[in-house]
């Protein structure tokens, strides 16, 4: 993108968040049970549409908005809107599990943990309907107050997951160091796994070790039946991709799976 598109994304980001989060919304992408076919839950996605721009991709706002410090306030009314979807589908399955990501800017921010505990109890919502997605290199680049939030998020009762596994650095090291409940193995491995019939031991291999040391997995971007059929005997609990689901909106989400 030009710079100058950049200035103006920036200047209509900031407009956006000051304007109760104009043009913003959630959407909700199905997480399976691989042993019963049944819904896990959902991961929130965040979703960005401007009259100048039309639909923005996460992938161009959320780096941006990491950027200009706005991430923190979205991270919060994302957080607050998935728990509310999460407390209504919980009255039709009890043991959903609603999935919210944290960008690394939340780690300065000690009152993140406090944000989660207060909007929980006014919800009446379980903490463990909730889990918090994190990206491995994240409570290693976060130094010490990274890794206290790392563990005062644990202490609200939130799952914690370790997203995209394997695609970034020291992940083992998070691995070992932090109570991660779910590790997602990044999307890229999927496409490897269902190559020349299934001979690659990656997938299966990044498994056992998950399992070894008690962690569950999810995979992600499983897109094809050819890749499902690749990895569904591999004993990996959760699946997510665009064969079972797309992230769509919550009327959708819920006509759909629930
Ligand atoms: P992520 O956390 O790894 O989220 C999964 C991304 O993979 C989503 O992209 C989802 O639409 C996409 N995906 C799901 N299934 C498949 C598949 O089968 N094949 C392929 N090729 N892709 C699949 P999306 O929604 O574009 O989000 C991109 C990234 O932006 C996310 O990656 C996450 O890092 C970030 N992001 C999105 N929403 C938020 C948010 O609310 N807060 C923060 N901090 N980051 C967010
Ligand atoms: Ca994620
Ligand atoms: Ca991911």
């Amino acid at each position: 993108m030009e710079s100058l598109d950049r200035t103006e994304l920036d200047f209509l980001l900031r407009d956006s968040v000051e304007n109760g989060f104009r043009g913003f919304a959630v959407s909700y992408q199905p997480q399976i049970r691989t042993g019963t076919g049944r819904l896990y839950g959902a991961e929130a996605l965040a979703r960005w549409r401007c009259a100048r721009f039309g639909n923005v991709g996460p992938d161009v706002f959320i780096p941006m908005m990491e950027e200009n410090g706005k991430i923190v306030e979205l991270g919060k009314w994302i957080f607050r809107k998935a728990a509310e979807q999460c407390q209504k589908w919980r009255g039709i399955q009890p043991d959903f599990r609603m999935s919210v990501n944290l960008s690394c800017r939340h780690l300065e921010k000690a009152d993140m943990k406090q944000f989660a505990r207060i909007t929980l109890q006014r919800l009446g919502l379980p903490a463990r309907n909730m889990m918090v997605e994190l990206t491995e290199s994240w409570p290693v680049s976060g130094g010490k107050e990274g890794e206290e939030l790392v563990f005062g998020l644990q202490e609200t009762g939130m799952g914690l997951a370790m997203d995209d596994f394997g695609s970034g650095y020291s992940s083992l090291l998070s691995l070992q160091k932090f109570p991660f409940q779910l590790v997602k193995i990044d999307k890229d491995f999927v496409k490897f796994a269902a190559k020349d019939g299934g001979q690659d031991d990656f997938v299966p291999s990044l498994t056992r070790l998950c399992h070894s040391v008690g962690r569950q997995v999810c995979l992600e971007g499983v897109e094809t039946g050819e890749e499902y059929e690749a990895v569904r005997r591999l004993g990996i609990e959760v699946m997510q991709g665009y064969y079972f689901g797309r992230p769509v909106p919550a009327e959708e989400f819920e006509r759909l799976y629930l």
